[in-house]
């Protein structure tokens, strides 16, 4: 028997109010189109879930993959991860430098190696080692490559990330989540985005991604909470998601985050 099947993509909290996002949504709005031909074709959720990221990745138009920024060393270490719901298997990179597609790499940790998350030099080098497909030339790759921050200017809202989550029509839920992190952070740094629990989760309940101030949305382990919520206290997918937010609200945190439940519901 088989479901309607349900999709929900982010560009990141980082918005600004003034900035003009036309491109940005009609991109989404490609994404959706293809992902929904693909699902409604039978593909997983996972797939789907990886298929889309590596879209909103290549696009340049997000903090995520070609639109990535560097560190204050000037090196673009990059974070991804990714979840199935129905196995629970889970994949990670963080810091990874020098290659197309995070998440890609992120796939690769929970296809073939028995671990969830390789990070820095360990991570590139499993990355060439598996093939992936490196940058040739970083000024050239990187779409905000020699901007500085003048499109994210000091005192704004200085970050982005990509997420996707899917319910495939045989139910099974998958997120995931890729990120070049912060502006100005430093070397080494790592956030939210490729810790399962905290920037992305999948269960038989929920598939979560999430965007904002990394820093806070692992300190309420906020994907993850939002599938416990509905476990223990038995609530909805959106007073759920909601309750999460303001929960990293009250630490002092702000950013967002989209779900979708085993029923289909988006939040
Ligand atoms: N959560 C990401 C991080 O802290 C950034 C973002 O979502 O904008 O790395």
């Amino acid at each position: 028997m088989t479901g309607r099947p349900a999709l929900i993509l982010h560009g990141g909290a980082g918005a600004r109010r003034e900035r003009d996002y036309t491109l940005e949504i009609a991109h989404m709005g490609e994404v959706v189109a293809a992902m929904k031909a693909r699902l409604d074709a039978g593909a997983s959720a996972l797939d789907v879930a990886v298929e889309a990221t590596v879209l909103l990745e290549d696009s340049g138009l997000y903090v995520a993959g070609r639109g990535a920024s560097p560190n204050l060393a000037g090196a673009y270490e990059l974070d991804a991860s990714l979840m199935d719901g129905a196995t629970r298997k889970a994949g990670a990179v963080a810091a990874l430098q020098g290659f197309r597609n995070p998440v890609v790499a992120a796939r690769a940790v929970m296809d073939r190696t028995p671990h969830v998350m390789l990070a820095g030099e360990g991570a590139a080098l499993f990355a060439l080692d598996q093939g992936l497909e490196r940058i040739a030339d970083e000024t050239a790759w990187y779409t905000r490559a020699g901007q500085g921050e003048d499109n994210h200017p000091p005192g704004t809202l200085a970050h982005g990330t990509v997420g996707c989550c899917v319910l495939d029509r045989d139910g099974r839920l998958a997120a995931a989540t890729s990120t070049a992190g912060v502006f100005g952070k430093m070397p080494g740094r790592v956030g939210d985005t490729p810790i399962i629990g905290a920037g992305c989760w999948a269960d038989q309940r929920a598939a979560v991604s999430c965007t904002g101030l990394g820093e806070y949305f692992m300190r309420v382990n906020a994907a993850a909470d939002v599938s416990a919520r509905i476990a223990y206290a038995n609530v909805s997918l959106e007073s759920s998601a909601a309750a999460v937010i303001e929960d990293v609200r009250q630490l002092g945190g702000y950013g967002g985050l989209i779900a979708v439940d085993a029923a289909g519901n988006l939040s």
